[in-house]
């Protein structure tokens, strides 16, 4: 059994975020976006990635080495799922690691131990507004949420090409603020979303900044008050309220026939 001094924990380093990203979500992309400060880790030992944002973040899922190897074979336990991602300075801020955090490559012991700690613990569940604001952490924030699907068109986006990048578009949003006290607003504005290039691109000529603006012209017009807020209903217990997007309606356990359901009036149909 490995002994907790002696273990481990090595960083990766991103020389591109997006590439990163990309590379993270489908391990099939010719991307290689990574620099690393030794080529050789042990067993059990494990890997962080910490990607080239505006601020610099961490993954907050990390890799694990099946044997004595460069830390480039480490795997993660379980498939990436919305991975999560954590501002660098402040997570080594409170855990007393500011100095190493800007400048080391591995760290040991509990200090490994600590990292690892913290990071399991924001591995589940993502804010909406951490994905707010138009700074890169945010818009890799969203893109680590693609499902492989053009939020605007639906149709599927091949990450494994070369060209991904070019192809795959994030749309970022305004920073959240705070609702008035006592207000019970739910009418969130924009948010951010994953988009093709041609989605992107038709979003520009038609003079769309607002990618729900844009959303509500795909969806048909509620047929009560004619309003472009349609939202697509689906059936089932979501377990993330929060990060419905405003285009989807949650329509309860039960199917029902209603597809659509009007944000304006609240007409189903
Ligand atoms: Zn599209
Ligand atoms: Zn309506």
């Amino acid at each position: 059994m490995e002994h907790v001094l002696d273990h481990r924990l090595h960083v990766v380093e991103t020389t591109d975020w997006k590439d990163a990203v990309i590379a993270l979500l489908e391990p099939r992309s010719p991307y290689q976006p990574w620099r690393y400060g030794t080529d050789e880790a042990e067993e059990g030992d494990t890997v962080a990635f910490v990607l080239n944002t505006d601020p610099p973040s961490v993954l907050a899922d990390v890799a694990r080495l099946e044997t004595d190897a460069h830390p480039r074979t480490a795997v993660f336990e379980r498939p990436l799922r919305q991975p999560n991602l954590v501002e660098l300075s402040t997570l080594a801020k409170v855990l007393g690691l500011e100095v190493w955090a800007a400048r080391g490559w591995s760290f040991g012991g509990d200090d490994a131990i600590k990292l690892e700690l913290s990071l399991d613990e924001c591995r589940y569940w993502c804010a909406p507004a951490s994905r707010f604001g138009h700074n890169s952490m945010a818009a890799a924030r969203t893109l680590l949420r693609f499902d492989g699907q053009c939020d605007g068109c639906e149709r599927d986006i091949d990450l494994t090409m070369s060209g991904a990048r070019d192809q795959v578009v994030v749309h970022t949003v305004d920073p959240h603020t705070r609702p008035q006290p006592g207000s019970l607003d739910v009418n969130v504005g924009d948010w951010p979303a994953v988009l093709c290039r041609s989605c992107r691109n038709r979003m520009d000529e038609m003079g769309f900044a607002s990618f729900v603006d844009y959303k509500g012209v795909l969806h048909p017009p509620c047929p009560g008050c004619g309003a472009r807020r349609t939202r697509r209903t689906f059936y089932g217990m979501p377990s993330d309220f929060m990060n419905i997007p405003p285009w989807l309606n949650a329509g309860g356990c039960c199917p029902e026939p209603e597809e659509w359901w009007c944000f304006a009036c609240g007409h189903s149909w």
